[in-house]
């Protein structure tokens, strides 16, 4: 496996429709080690090929499964999914506010509107269909990384973005001192 390098929108790739995947062969099993692998390593729950500069129709997430979140995200947390040629065969009309960061734009984060649920229909990592329904914060995710797969980004459809600047980092401070032996 190997950590690959993410791209920033000053590269055309990341801006292009992505192609469809047709051949699930030992090639394409490599980048999805790698994407995981790059994934475990960045401070993210999702990658789309395009991100590593593959412009193929596929995207991993995963959740953390620490307590708060397998409170949060019940049996989907911690699972990694995969999803080539995905597309929502079905989505909420509500939809939910919700700030999103995005590994090829670091140190930016935006208020973005997504579908509360959705239906999403793809192939898994071998080829085989593949149909699940997601909401919340993993319906955002999915979404998220299938945009990516058009070559759009959250920015494009941000209500706001800003970033955010020490003083909101200070919670992550607070909980390091907690964790300091006594
Ligand atoms: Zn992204």
């Amino acid at each position: 496996m190997a950590n690959l390098p993410i791209i920033q929108p000053d590269n055309p790739i990341l801006r292009k429709r992505a192609h469809k995947v047709t051949s699930f062969d030992a090639k394409f099993q490599k980048l999805i080690d790698d994407m995981v692998e790059t994934l475990e390593k960045a401070p993210g729950v999702g990658l789309a090929a395009p991100q590593v500069a593959v412009s193929l129709r596929v995207f991993i997430a995963r959740l953390p499964d620490d307590e708060q979140s397998k409170q949060e995200y019940g049996e989907n947390a911690g699972v990694l999914f995969v999803f080539a040629n995905p597309e929502f065969v079905k989505t909420s009309k509500s939809m939910v506010e919700g700030v999103e960061g995005c590994l090829s734009i670091p140190g930016w984060v935006g208020t973005v509107d997504r579908h509360e649920e959705v239906v999403i229909r793809g192939q898994d990592r071998h080829g085989k269909p593949i149909k699940m329904k997601a909401k919340g914060w993993l319906a955002r995710v999915f979404q998220h990384e299938a945009d990516h797969l058009d070559g759009r980004l959250y920015i494009d459809i941000a209500k706001d973005v800003w970033q955010p600047d020490d003083e909101e980092d200070q919670p992550a401070d607070e909980m390091n001192a907690e964790k300091r032996p006594e």
